[in-house]
């Protein structure tokens, strides 16, 4: 990984917030994109808000993104462009939370933290015959401690990086190399036969299902698109007018909403695979209509028309990004 061999904090403070719910492979072209494009914090203080949603786009959880453009304006404005080097000072750090500061704490700064991923969570646990659940508050303060309590305070940053490598390829989650493991006569999971089912975890039960009908509106070679404001997901990028309902609704409901006064038909409509998201699942639908008269539909407060021509370069969650690919709306109409 580029960002381990580094000690500069901008780098690896970027990783992790990057990484965050994201797999290595997915994250690290846009850290890679991220890096060359804004090349320290004051590149990054300095650009573009739509620029860097731009650039984000498909990696998910835009919030990161927000955030991390906050703390990058915070450490050039307010701290002369150097990140704190204190472990609770990094972590008021906005969108930086206990794993992300002792992350960097310790591969930038050699602080002793350690740092606390699934993978040390899953050796810790096995190792040491952790039972209490992983993903329950008492499961996370008793691993945190253990992970504390084991780490090298000579060698902080070595021990944290060897024992996140350790969990990635050795005691991995499925079938881990225990025959050959250099810790197997003191494993308590191996020895007890538990290594299968440690670490626990307690069922999520919580799942919220959401109905979302995006219009895709055409006049002439304009499309309507809006910026999602507010908190939740997706804030700050660009959507298509959008009628949110806890069922799916029939295209005529849904024209009677948006459309009352008009006369208006659906030319085509598309349902997109679930988007499943940690505790929510998306059930989209896009109504592509077409309305005669030119502007015959007003753009309300928060809305504009843009060209079509122009799409490609607004910042649109992953699945409509997807679906404009697919129908090659990135293209004049006609063509
Ligand atoms: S013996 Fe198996 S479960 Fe225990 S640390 Fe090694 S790989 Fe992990």
């Amino acid at each position: 990984m580029p960002w381990r061999k580094t000690s500069d904090p901008y780098r690896i403070w970027l990783s992790e917030i990057m990484l965050q719910q994201t797999r290595v492979a997915q994250g690290l072209p846009y850290y890679h994109r991220f890096v060359d494009k804004f090349r320290d914090v004051k590149a990054l203080a300095q650009a573009d808000d739509d620029e860097v949603m731009k650039l984000w786009e498909g990696l998910g959880y835009y919030s990161r993104a927000r955030n991390m453009l906050a703390t990058a304006r915070f450490v050039h404005g307010e701290l002369n462009g150097a990140f704190p080097t204190d472990y609770e000072d990094i972590k008021k750090l906005k969108g930086v939370g206990e794993y992300t500061a002792a992350a960097i704490a310790s591969f930038a700064f050699d602080k002793a933290h350690a740092v606390v991923d699934g993978n040390v969570q899953r050796v810790l646990a096995r190792f040491l015959g952790i039972e209490t659940a992983v993903n329950t508050t008492a499961g996370k303060k008793e691993l945190a401690e253990a992970a504390q309590y084991m780490l090298d305070l000579e060698q902080p940053a070595t021990y944290n990086q060897a024992i996140m490598e350790f969990g990635a390829l050795q005691c991995v989650p499925r079938n881990p190399g225990c025959a050959n493991c250099v810790l197997n006569t003191q494993c308590v999971a191996y020895a007890n036969g538990q290594v299968d089912s440690l670490p626990h975890k307690n069922r999520k039960k919580y799942n919220r299902e959401r109905y979302l009908h995006y219009f895709l509106i055409k006049q002439g070679q304009e499309v309507l698109v809006e910026k999602r404001s507010g908190p939740g997901i997706w804030q700050g990028l660009f959507q298509f007018p959008l009628v949110e309902a806890a069922e799916s609704l029939t295209p005529q409901q849904l024209l009677n909403e948006l459309f009352a006064n008009l006369k208006v038909s659906v030319q085509k409509e598309t349902a997109l695979p679930p988007h499943k998201l940690s505790h929510q699942t998306l059930h989209i639908r896009i109504l592509e209509v077409n309305i005669s008269g030119r502007h015959a539909v007003k753009a309300e407060e928060g809305q504009q028309w843009v060209r079509v021509s122009e799409l490609a370069q607004l910042a649109f969650p992953r699945p409509l990004r997807q679906y404009l690919d697919q129908i090659q709306l990135t293209l004049p109409f006609g063509t």
